[in-house]
């Protein structure tokens, strides 16, 4: 997502290069061997923050500290609008992107930190950025009104992690991720028990797998709770750049944010409206 703003802001002026790909999961990401290389190459780095990329945060510091200039998008998020749920254990929760209009909040950031290492793009970036922007506004609109399809008693999401409490609270859905905050600790039998009673009771009609998380735990609930996977989302990652989805009546590019989000509004509207 964040690699996607980037690109997004930068244009033509600059070259991207991610290191976390689709499908994969930030909190357990492990610098890869050719990861240094590429981080001391970069004239600038850019990381989402708020702990969310566990195993890297403490060398995207310490390049800070040798004079790289290195960027949490989400510091650009006024800690007002951040969420500290209860079982985060005193930590912002990280998934702020699940809010388009917190997501806007980064842009900016993005629009600094290249302006700093490309004083001559400063303009150009700045008129990609707020373009950007109202994009990004545009499909929180969009998505506010997808989410009216579906009848308020089944305004309902549950998913393996906890991913979606900025989607849930921006989409007024009720967010119930089995496994906790992070993906590090795994869903204990309780959780799944305590999972299934809460769909039957609720009389949920779909429940979802994640593309960064194993879909084990979601695929045992189903059975234990007689409940079907309504598909999966796109939690802590991207689809595959380029790949076209269609949904909702356009196509869009699940490789890319915007994509991202059309595909989980249309994938969670189409199963409980
Ligand atoms: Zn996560």
């Amino acid at each position: 997502m964040v690699a996607d703003m980037v690109r997004q802001v930068g244009g033509d002026r600059i070259s991207v290069v991610g290191l976390m790909g689709p499908g994969v999961d930030p909190h357990l990401y492990k610098p890869a061997a050719t990861d240094g290389l590429k981080l001391n190459r970069a004239e600038a780095i850019f990381y989402s923050g708020l702990m969310l990329e566990g195993r890297m945060a403490d060398l995207f510091a310490r390049m800070g500290r040798r004079g790289k200039k290195v960027y949490a998008v989400t510091e650009g998020i006024p800690r007002a609008s951040l969420l500290e749920p209860e079982q985060f254990e005193g930590h912002w929760d990280p998934h702020v992107w699940g809010d388009p209009q917190l997501w806007v909040s980064c842009v900016d950031v993005v629009v600094a930190g290249l302006s700093a290492v490309d004083r001559a793009g400063a303009a150009e970036f700045q008129r990609r950025g707020a373009a950007y922007k109202k994009e990004l506004a545009v499909l929180h609109e969009w998505a506010a009104k997808r989410i009216g399809e579906i009848p308020k008693a089944q305004r309902v999401l549950v998913t393996s992690h906890d991913a979606f409490n900025y989607f849930g609270k921006a989409y007024g859905l009720q967010v119930v991720g089995v496994q906790g905050v992070s993906t590090v600790s795994q869903a204990g039998l309780a959780d799944i028990a305590k999972t299934a009673d809460f769909i039957k009771q609720r009389g949920v009609k779909a429940i979802f797998v994640e593309s960064s998380v194993s879909p084990a735990v979601i695929q045992r609930i189903s059975k234990d709770a007689g409940v079907r996977i309504g598909g999966e989302l796109y939690s802590d990652a991207c689809g595959k750049p380029g790949e076209m989805e269609t949904g909702g009546g356009e196509s869009y590019d699940v490789g890319s944010y915007i994509g991202m989000i059309k595909h989980n509004i249309n994938t969670i509207v189409e199963a409980l409206k």
